[in-house]
């Protein structure tokens, strides 16, 4: 049986990526996790990716994830990081090799800009492999602070 929507839930757009371990393994076992958090989940193709500002690293295996929530931004960031540290995840240095990453790409059409928090995620727009995924299953979604879909921002990038 469906999930029931609830009545105030905002569309959600999430990044995972893994470059450590069972890559697609761990992000079908996320992907459970996330089935547990949010309604209406849509999942992209995983896609096998050269690692981006992190050289001499293992390839990475991307995808995107749609769905609905009715906690806040920060209160999902939260859930997110714990299924993180549940997938082993360390943080040993910056852009250290991860088990796991969730990163939360697009909250409804809302901008957040605190320590510890930027959504739409900032560097969204120039990593084709958060745009290539996230445009096979929302690609009309309308970035809040470029006004552009998913599906310009990408094509941009692949102009540049
Ligand atoms: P990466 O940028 O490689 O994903 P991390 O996953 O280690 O690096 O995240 C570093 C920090 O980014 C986190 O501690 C988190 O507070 C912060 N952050 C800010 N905005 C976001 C967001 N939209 N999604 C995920 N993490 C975010
Ligand atoms: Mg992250």
């Amino acid at each position: 049986m469906r999930k029931q929507t609830p009545v105030s839930s905002y569309a959600v757009a999430l990044a995972l990526g893994a470059n450590l371990g069972d890559r697609a393994a761990t992000l079908a076992w996320a992907v459970g996790r996330l089935r547990e958090l949010l309604t209406d989940v849509g999942v992209s193709p995983w896609r096998d990716t050269e690692p981006v500002d992190a050289p001499a690293q293992p390839r990475f295996l991307n995808g995107a994830l749609v769905g609905r929530t009715s906690l806040s931004p920060q209160r999902l960031l939260e859930a997110l990081q714990q299924i993180e540290l549940d997938a082993g995840r360390e943080r040993p240095f910056p852009n250290a090799p991860r088990t796991l990453d969730l990163d939360l790409v697009l909250y409804g059409d809302v901008v957040v800009d605190e320590p510890g928090l930027r959504v739409p995620h900032p560097r969204f727009r120039a990593r084709r492999f958060v745009l290539e995924p996230l445009a096979d299953i929302a690609p009309d979604w309308v970035d809040p602070e470029t006004g552009r879909t998913v599906e310009e921002l990408l094509r941009e990038l692949d102009q540049t």
